[in-house]
């Protein structure tokens, strides 16, 4: 379970809470803030996160997800404000045929129905498959992502000055998250906030395979 010290944006945990700025960021997230104005996580995403997570990913054991949204509501709390929009990151179509379903709409389903939320399953729709992001540099994980979200043409004209919150299973690179994010944006959303089940901690020579991941 993951409670303070964390970043406000980037929701990594954090040693210390001297280590956050009066604002509540993490130095690289002083730098460069992400594209989302808010993050928050349920869980770090450690052996036994992955463990929990890869079963709500790749068997049928649906009730995972009602297990961690619940978790999700509790850390996203703040950024869950009445007439926030839940949104799931989309999977495309073929994902979708070989897995059966999203799980990120599994949990925003779960979450915008605990917390009485207005849940947008379809807002965003991924036009292309993409290649696996964790081993590719920042600028080849921007280009491959360019482009790959789009919101669906009926949303277009609903999410201008709405308070959205983007929910996935897992923040890794955040490239995925950041592209759902630049199309929101661009569809007018006024806040955009992060709310995912587990993220990976930035520790250099963790002992998981992010390819099996995304
Ligand atoms: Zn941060």
């Amino acid at each position: 379970m993951l409670g303070p010290p964390y970043c406000k944006a980037c929701a990594q945990p954090q040693a210390s809470s001297a280590l956050l700025g009066a604002d509540g960021l993490c130095a690289a997230c002083e730098r460069r803030h992400p594209a989302w104005d808010q993050g928050r996580a349920a869980f770090v995403y450690d052996a036994a996160a992955r463990d929990m997570i890869l079963r709500l990913k790749y068997a049928d054991q649906i009730d995972y997800a009602a297990f961690l949204a619940k978790h999700m509501v509790r850390a996203g709390q703040d950024v869950l404000v009445p007439g926030a929009l839940v949104v799931p990151v989309p999977v495309h179509r073929w994902r979708l045929l070989s897995r059966r379903y999203n799980q990120a709409a599994l949990l925003s389903r779960h979450i915008a129905r605990m917390q009485g939320s207005e849940h947008g399953p379809d807002v965003l729709e991924r036009l292309r498959a993409t290649v696996r992001l964790a081993r590719f540099s920042r600028g080849a994980r921007r280009q491959e992502m360019q482009g790959v979200m789009r919101v669906r043409a009926r949303w277009r004209g609903v999410l201008r000055g709405r308070t959205v919150v983007l929910v996935d299973d897992m923040l890794t690179t955040g490239a995925t998250a950041t592209a759902c994010v630049q199309a929101l944006r661009e569809a007018g959303a006024q806040k955009i906030h992060l709310l995912v089940a587990g993220v990976v901690p930035e520790r250099p020579g963790l002992d998981i395979d992010l390819q099996e991941m995304h």
